[in-house]
């Protein structure tokens, strides 16, 4: 048993801070919360620092690996090292807090055998929520992103790429409802399916107790997803223009990942891309913050998704998203329970609640004073995995 006692509590529900609490952690899960801490139980005393759910990122491509040095990007690896460059990103993700991420694409079988790696022993990593191939319809970005997607066509092969990532393992269903920003020859109007083929995913996936989580980021593809069904909305930078599709997504309970930092990341990637995308990228960033406060008045549930990396600065989105009109408590929930939501895992993480699991984040200071602190290494004292300690800064007291 692990007690961690005199922290101050953050616990993932919305719910005010506590002071002074102890939490005991026994088989990987929450124990106790308020009670003292058993006899024969390991103490950690937490004062001054704030405990708090692990993180969650419910939108990063781990096999696109982000790595620091452009010469590691995954197209440049070969197979063998892109096994290494995923181990060391799923660490960085660890190191950084996040005890979970949802994965919106990746290339080929790469995250299922890493999940499988983790699952063995042989390397250490976040619990990841993944969706295989994207399922789009036939389209400029499946070249672009050759193996990260799955194109179909018409309702009924729809439902036959929604079958077969459910067959390879797949935790939801992640489609292509409007083209890709970052993709030459797409753009982000009209959508690229029909509303009878979003359903028809929607109704498979459903069907078999899967969600699905659409790219829309204009707004034919954001309504038609919307009306659909889908349960959460990637990006949607254009959602500001029709406040009635909003109050749709409120009422209906899809959880926008509005993806902040990707505009940002493209719009200083000038050796990457042409300057028409730069410039296309900062006027899309530009009308995702007016989404973001548009979707916080409506009472639209927002997750924190990073994205485009750099892997384990995920945390720049939560404050990217308080900067944007969140306060940092609703920050703090769009990375942890709301993203747990989206996960469709929220009766297992993302909450400091009795029988959850115990993944654990102890930030040094209150991170309600300073969302910012969450982006500072030197600030992530503890993170507890499955009741283990597997990073943070006290277990480099050298440092
Ligand atoms: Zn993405």
């Amino acid at each position: 048993m692990l007690a961690l006692t005199h922290a101050r509590l953050i616990d993932g529900t919305g719910a005010p801070p506590r002071d002074e609490a102890t939490v005991v952690i026994a088989e990987g899960r929450i124990h106790s919360i308020g009670e003292p801490p058993p006899a024969d139980a390991r103490v950690i005393d937490l004062a001054g620092r704030t405990l708090l759910p692990g993180l969650i990122d419910a939108h990063v491509h781990l096999s696109s690996l982000a790595l620091p040095q452009p010469e590691m990007q995954s197209r440049n690896l070969t197979p063998d090292l892109q096994a290494y460059g995923l181990r060391y990103v799923s660490r960085q993700m660890l190191e950084a807090g996040l005890t979970t991420v949802r994965d919106a694409g990746s290339y080929g079988r790469s995250l299922f055998t890493l999940r499988q790696a983790i699952g063995l022993g042989l390397c250490e990593g976040p619990r990841l929520v993944l969706c295989g191939q994207i399922v789009a319809a036939t389209s400029p970005g499946a070249r672009a992103f050759a193996g990260m997607y799955r194109e179909a066509d018409g309702p009924d092969d729809m439902r036959k790429a929604v079958r077969e990532q459910i067959r390879q393992g797949a935790d939801f269903i992640k489609i292509m409802a409007t083209g890709a920003l970052t993709v030459p020859d797409e753009d982000i109007n009209p959508a690229q399916m029909t509303l009878e083929e979003v359903r028809a995913i929607v109704d498979e996936a459903h069907r078999m107790g899967f969600k699905v989580a659409s790219h829309a980021e204009g707004l034919d593809g954001i309504k038609l997803s919307v009306e659909a069904g889908v349960d959460t909305l990637e990006h949607g930078e254009m959602g500001y223009r029709d406040p009635q599709v909003l109050e749709a997504m409120a009422e209906k309970g899809v959880i926008l990942v509005p993806t902040l930092c990707v505009f940002e990341a493209v719009a200083n990637a000038k050796a990457s891309f042409p300057q028409w995308m730069l410039d296309q990228a900062k006027r899309l960033g530009e009308s995702a913050l007016k989404t973001v406060g548009a979707a916080r008045k409506a009472g639209v549930m927002m997750a924190m998704g990073a994205d485009a990396g750099p892997h384990g600065e995920n945390a720049r989105e939560l404050v990217k998203m308080v900067e944007a009109g969140l306060s940092p408590m609703e920050g703090i929930l769009a990375a942890t329970h709301i993203a747990a939501r989206a996960c469709g895992l929220e009766h297992e993480i993302g909450a400091v609640a009795v029988g959850w699991a115990a993944d654990l984040l102890v930030i040094d200071g209150d991170p309600l004073q300073d969302v910012r602190l969450f982006t500072q290494s030197e600030r992530r004292w503890l993170v507890i995995q499955g009741g283990k300690v597997v990073a943070g800064r006290a277990m480099r007291p050298n440092l």
